[in-house]
């Protein structure tokens, strides 16, 4: 996606999950887990050179105020959905895989899997939260790993030597281990770098089951659900809630294959599904 009303260096945002892809490869050795620079492209650099300097607990906040009451627009998943798919399709001329076809896949796979139908919508809308750029966000503030702001950055975020220059870097309070937030006091309480899954949380979370939230709010949380990072401020609530998002994750990594799944074939029944969990319109 050319976030054309957001400049940034990828040229879509779809990059950064190309990206994340090759990180966690199913057939990736292990010692070469930790190599991100010399084989990573320039523009993911450049992008987590920006995300990482520019996601403080001040700008957190901020968004979270900006949008988390909801009371910006009125609009069916539906309508989301093509929404994004209009500014995929706009800008990219090399990417052959849409936002619409990846939402498929990864529900298709989870329906083959045999997974219940609320996983299986979570896996068709796990992305919606990208319609930030359609209000003009920029891309560091819209995908990337996510981290908790407010405390000391874990060494398994990739590219921490970036944060040298986060103000919050600054800021001694914010440096320490649990920095502003209790030990072991829950998830819930802490803020994570802004982007497409907390929004996305803040619109869908009166619809769907708990576990469902969690793989919204927490499938680009890559240092809590793959590294094992942040355990101190997990409490035994959100660990049993990760063994959920780790149960999505490789659905949403994984899934991508040369089988373009048929919206025209899928529609009624995403369409059924749909309106099972959501009504008519929403807000965002
Ligand atoms: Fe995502
Ligand atoms: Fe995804």
């Amino acid at each position: 996606m050319e976030t054309t009303a957001s400049p940034g260096p990828l040229q879509h945002v779809e990059q950064w999950d190309d990206f994340v892809k090759a990180r966690y490869r199913v057939d990736r050795k292990k010692e070469e887990f930790r190599v991100f620079d010399a084989s990573s492209p320039p523009v993911v650099k450049d992008f987590y050179r920006e995300n990482h300097s520019k996601q403080t607990l001040e700008f957190v906040r901020a968004k979270q105020a900006q949008y988390t009451p909801l009371s910006g627009v009125r609009m069916g998943i539906w309508e989301a959905m093509e929404k994004l798919e209009v500014l995929v399709d706009d800008s990219d001329p090399d990417t052959d895989l849409t936002q619409m076809q990846h939402n498929l896949q990864v529900a298709e796979a989870i329906r083959q899997a045999g997974h219940p139908r609320w996983m299986i919508l979570t896996g068709f809308i796990h992305d919606l939260g990208k319609v930030l750029c359609l209000y003009g966000e920029p891309q560091w503030a819209v995908v990337g790993d996510t981290f908790p702001v407010g405390c000391a950055w874990s060494d398994s975020i990739v590219f921490p030597e970036y944060f040298a220059v986060n103000p919050d870097s600054a800021r001694p309070e914010l440096q320490t281990r649990l920095g502003i937030y209790p030990e072991n006091g829950g998830l819930t309480g802490v803020k994570l770098s802004w982007g497409h899954d907390e929004y996305l949380y803040h619109v869908t979370r009166k619809y769907l089951p708990e576990p469902a939230q969690y793989m919204i709010r927490y499938h680009s949380f890559y240092p809590g659900h793959r590294e094992g990072a942040y355990d101190y401020l997990m409490n035994d609530h959100d660990r049993q809630m990760f063994e959920w998002v780790r149960t999505f994750n490789p659905f949403d990594l994984y899934s991508k294959s040369d089988e373009k799944p048929s919206l025209a074939e899928l529609k009624p029944y995403y369409e059924d599904l749909v309106a099972e969990f959501f009504p008519k319109q929403i807000d965002w």
